[in-house]
C-alpha cells in the first residue's frame, strides 16, 4: 500500500507557502512533534481546560426540543437528541480549546509574541484570552470592514491587552486578515507564534487543531456511553473552516457512527451568496492548503457569505474535504432563514440561545428528526453561544420576536 504522505488528507492539505515561511512551519511541527509526545505538556493542557475552560463540558439531553418536534409531551418516545455544550466553554464557544493548546505549546517554544486573524473576532478574542493568560503580546489582524461590524469583541481584545490591527486590502474580512497575519509572521519569525483559529492553513495546522479540538469528541464518546451505554447514530455540527466539527468527529472516525457536517447556503446556493465550500468549491490552494475553495472562473477566490459570522469563510480544512471525498462524512447545508428559525426553537424549547453558527447543526436536525425511528440517539455540537450575535438575530427576526 502506499504510504500516506505526511501533512496530507488524500490529495488535499500540505503545505504551499513562500520558501521564507517553510522554517517557520518546519520549526513548528518539530516543536509540536515533540511536545505531544511529552505527557507534562498534555497534563498542564489539561489542568488549565479543567479549571480555566470549565471542562468537561456537559453533554445535556434535550428532551423538550425532540418532543416539542414530535408534537408530543413525552420526551422517551422520541430519537434522543443531545447537545454537547462548547457554549458553556470560557469564552463562550468551542475556539479556546484550541488557543489554550497553542499558546501553550508558544511558550514551550520559548515564544513572547503572538500573532493571529480574526474574522467575527471570535478567534482574536480567545487568542487574546490565552496571550493575556500566558503573559505575552498579541497582535490581531482583522478585516477592516468586520473591525466595523464586530466593534463588541475589537472592545474584548483591547480590554485584554491585545493589539487590533486593521486590514484595508481586498474585501477587507477573514481572508485578507489571513493574508496579512502571514506576511507579519515572515518578517518576525524568531520571536513570533502564529495562532491558526482552525483545521486550515498549511500542515501541521490542520493536525495540530484538530487534536486540540479533540476533546470534544472524546468526552462525547465517554459521556453518551454513561448516558446511553452506547454509541451515537449520528453526530452534526456547522462548519466553517471545520474545526468544531473535526473536534467531535475524530474520535469516532474509526467507528460506524454516522458524521454530518452542515454549511452555510446563506441566502440559497444559487444566490451566489453562500459559504458552501464542500457542495460548491473547486479543487484549489486557499492559505497554505490544497483544498476546496469557492472561486470564480478566474480563480479569484470569491467573497463567502452567512448570517453567522464565524462561517462565511471561501475555504474548509483539507481533512474535511477528504472525508467529504471518501464519503466517511456527509456534507449538508441550511439557509440563513433556517437557522435563524432553528435559533428561535432551540431559546424556546430549552432556554439555550445557540450562536447562529451552531443553529445551523441543530436546523439540519430539526429538518431530518421527523424522519428518523424513536431509537435514534444525535449528538449536536452547540458550538458557541448567541450573546454574540443579539443584534444580527434581533434586526433579521424584526417583528417576530
Ligand atoms: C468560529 C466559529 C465556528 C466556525 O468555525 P469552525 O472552525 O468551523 O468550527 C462555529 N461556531 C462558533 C460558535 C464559532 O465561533
Amino acid at each position: 500500500m502506499e504510504q500516506p504522505k505526511i501533512g496530507y488528507f488524500g490529495k488535499y492539505g500540505g503545505r504551499f507557502v513562500p520558501e521564507m515561511l517553510m522554517p517557520a512551519l518546519l520549526e513548528l511541527e518539530a516543536a509540536y512533534n515533540e511536545a505531544k509526545a511529552k505527557p507534562e505538556f498534555w497534563k498542564e493542557l489539561d489542568e488549565y481546560l479543567r479549571n480555566y475552560v470549565g471542562r468537561p463540558t456537559p453533554l445535556y439531553k434535550a428532551a423538550k426540543l425532540a418532543a416539542s418536534l414530535a408534537g408530543g409531551d413525552n420526551g422517551n418516545n422520541y430519537p434522543r437528541i443531545y447537545l454537547k455544550r462548547e457554549d458553556l466553554a470560557h469564552t463562550g464557544a468551542h475556539k479556546i480549546n484550541n488557543t489554550m493548546g497553542q499558546v501553550l505549546l508558544a511558550k514551550y517554544m520559548g515564544k513572547k509574541e503572538i500573532i493571529a486573524e480574526t474574522g467575527a473576532g471570535q478567534h482574536g478574542v480567545a487568542t487574546a484570552t490565552a496571550a493575556a493568560l500566558f503573559g505575552m503580546s498579541c497582535r490581531v489582524y482583522m478585516g477592516a470592514k468586520d473591525i466595523e461590524r464586530q466593534q463588541p469583541n475589537v472592545k474584548r481584545m483591547q480590554l485584554l491587552g491585545a493589539e487590533v490591527i486593521p486590514v484595508n486590502q481586498g474585501s477587507e474580512t477573514l481572508k485578507d486578515a489571513i493574508n496579512e497575519a502571514l506576511r507579519d509572521w515572515v518578517t518576525t519569525i524568531r520571536q513570533t507564534y502564529y495562532v491558526m483559529g482552525s483545521v486550515v492553513g498549511p500542515h501541521p495546522y490542520p493536525s495540530m487543531v484538530r487534536d486540540f479540538q479533540s476533546v470534544i469528541g472524546r468526552e462525547a464518546r465517554t459521556q453518551i456511553l454513561e448516558q446511553e451505554g452506547r454509541l451515537p447514530d449520528t453526530l452534526v455540527a456547522c462548519v466553517g473552516g471545520g474545526s468544531n466539527a473535526m473536534g467531535l468527529f475524530a474520535p469516532f472516525l474509526d467507528t460506524e457512527v454516522n458524521l454530518v457536517g452542515v454549511e452555510a447556503a446563506g441566502e440559497g446556493l444559487i444566490t451566489g451568496h453562500h459559504s458552501a465550500t464542500l457542495a460548491e468549491g473547486v479543487d484549489g490552494v486557499l492559505h497554505g492548503a490544497f483544498s476546496l475553495i469557492l472561486q470564480d472562473e478566474h480563480g479569484q477566490v470569491l467573497e463567502a457569505h452567512s448570517v453567522a459570522p464565524g462561517l462565511d469563510y471561501p475555504g474548509v480544512g483539507p481533512e474535511h474535504a477528504s472525508l467529504h471525498a471518501l464519503e466517511r462524512a456527509k456534507y449538508f447545508y441550511v439557509t440563513d432563514d433556517e437557522a435563524l428559525n432553528a435559533v428561535i426553537t432551540l431559546s424556546r424549547t430549552e432556554g439555550i440561545i445557540p450562536a447562529l453558527e451552531s443553529a445551523h447543526a441543530v436546523a439540519y436536525a430539526l429538518k431530518i428528526l421527523p424522519e428518523l425511528p424513536s431509537s435514534h440517539c444525535m449528538i449536536i455540537n452547540l458550538s458557541g453561544r448567541g450573546d454574540k450575535d443579539l443584534n444580527i438575530i434581533t434586526s433579521q427576526l424584526e417583528g417576530r420576536l
